[in-house]
């Protein structure tokens, strides 16, 4: 079970730079990865491959899924979000993003050149969340 209180993730600026470095080794197909998170901190980030192959559009193996949640769990975390890129418009959901969003307690990211944005999509509309930075040690 999760709770949201507040409309913010925080996210470690290593993960971060992670986000962006796994965005540019993908281009120009959208990249695609899964979080692990603990309440509302980003605590791990996993690159995944985007089955479609896209510079539109990008999907998720269900084994990477799988193995990606058993992962987080062994370190007492939980899978919690989702995120891809956007090679070529902003960082702002498409109507694919919204209408495909499933699970409503999972933070989606979208990072689009270098920009990152979070949200949560319920019922097909998103609301953005504020994030909170943590500077490397
Ligand atoms: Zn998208």
């Amino acid at each position: 079970m999760s709770v949201w209180r507040r409309n913010r993730i925080t996210i470690p600026d290593h993960l971060i730079d992670a986000l962006h470095r796994h965005e540019q080794a993908c281009a120009p197909y959208e990249a695609a990865g899964l979080l692990a998170t603990k309440g509302d901190v980003v605590t791990d980030f996993y690159p995944v491959t985007n089955q479609n192959g896209s510079a539109t559009s990008y999907s998720i193996d269900g084994g990477d899924v799988l193995t990606c949640a058993d992962r987080a769990e062994a370190f007492g975390e939980r899978l919690g979000g989702v995120v891809h890129s956007h090679p070529s418009s902003s960082t702002a959901p498409s109507e694919t993003d919204l209408v495909t969003a499933a699970a409503s307690d999972w933070i989606y990211l979208i990072t689009s050149r270098g920009e990152l944005a979070a949200y949560r999509i319920i019922k097909g509309r998103a609301v953005r969340l504020q994030v909170l930075t943590i500077p490397a040690e």
